[in-house]
């Protein structure tokens, strides 16, 4: 019988090494088989956006579960991969921190929260969820590859990169990886010590070639359950103005709401657990864009009709 151990050998099989690397595991391949893997796979996912913040806290994970969440809802297979490799928060988020990929033909076969919403992450890798991963950027970029090259990722409508806060190592490697991304959404909360760094944020995308398809201004505004009154716990419209300066899109405010840490702690994504709510109706509104993405590709792809005799 499978038991977590027999699981996680499994899975530690498919955990990467890199040249640099003294770590034991499967023998380097050759760079090139890799990037072909990982080539391949990308060219089946139409839509890769990474969601990014500047600092750590402000709900970005958050936002990347409960984007992909709605995605899913509206139809669409959508992957997530969660690539914060030393604190994996979407397997919990999801409340499926206890499922394991299973190996299949040589690749990783992702968890699947639903079947048109699959996910991966290091969370799924570890022995136990407090162990801590000790590893430098190239040992990082080797894994995120993997996440790419041995991942059975199939057809996808949308990849949802959580990527951790700041511009180090990791937004980086998934960037490069992906190559041809459709963007970034960027997520603050309003106060002006969030906002500042989202300007790197903004300056990060700017200078690897990534287009920011948008700002989400989380934990704006706390409508309290006694009295109905809004209360700005962090200011309001900090991340709107940010996005004019910047010239970005702005994609939206997500309140704080109580109920969204409870979900998130729970393990049920708050778009499946409250989705008539105006938190939920904030998420479905940030999607708008990145479903306009999808909906212009099928436009270009449409063959047009040919114009009768009387329209030319
Ligand atoms: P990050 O990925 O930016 O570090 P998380 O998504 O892990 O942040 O969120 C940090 C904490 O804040 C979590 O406990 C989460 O449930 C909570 N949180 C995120 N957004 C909201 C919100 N809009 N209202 C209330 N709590 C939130």
């Amino acid at each position: 019988m499978e038991t977590r151990d027999t699981r996680a050998a499994a899975a530690a099989e498919t955990i990467p090494t890199c040249s640099c690397s003294t770590d034991a595991g499967a023998a380097a391949e050759p760079f090139d088989a890799a990037e072909l893997r990982i080539r391949e796979r990308v060219a089946r996912m139409r839509h890769k956006i990474v969601i990014l913040s500047g600092k750590g806290g402000v709900g970005k994970s958050t936002v990347a579960v409960n984007l992909a969440v709605a995605l899913a809802g509206r139809g669409m297979q959508v992957g997530l991969l969660d690539v914060d490799i030393h604190g994996p928060s979407v397997p919990m988020m999801l409340g499926i921190e206890d499922a394991r990929p299973h190996n299949h033909d040589g690749a990783l076969l992702p968890v699947e929260f639903a079947t048109n919403l699959k996910v991966m992450s290091m969370g799924f890798l570890l022995a136990s969820r407090d162990d801590a991963v000790i590893w430098r950027g190239p040992m990082k970029y080797s894994v995120i590859g993997q996440f790419l090259a041995d991942v059975e990722w199939g057809d996808l409508d949308y990849l949802i990169v959580d990527a951790p806060p700041g511009t180090g190592d990791e937004p980086l490697a998934i960037l490069q990886l992906l190559g041809d991304v459709d963007g970034a959404v960027i997520v603050t909360t309003p106060q002006e010590v969030a906002l500042s760094d989202v300007r790197k944020c903004v300056g990060f995308c700017a200078q690897v070639g990534c287009r920011p398809l948008g700002i989400i201004e989380n934990m704006s505004g706390f409508v309290c359950p006694h009295c109905g009154e809004t209360v700005d716990v962090f200011g309001r419209g900090g991340g709107e103005a940010l996005a004019a300066e910047a010239g970005v899109p702005f994609l939206g405010s997500v309140p704080l709401d109580p109920e969204l840490v409870q979900a998130g702690d729970l393990g049920r994504p708050y778009m499946a657990a409250f989705a008539q709510s105006a938190t939920a109706e904030a998420f479905r509104g940030a999607i708008g864009p990145l479903m306009a993405l999808d909906e212009r590709d099928q436009e270009r792809s449409d063959p047009r009709p040919v114009p009768s005799e009387g329209e030319r």
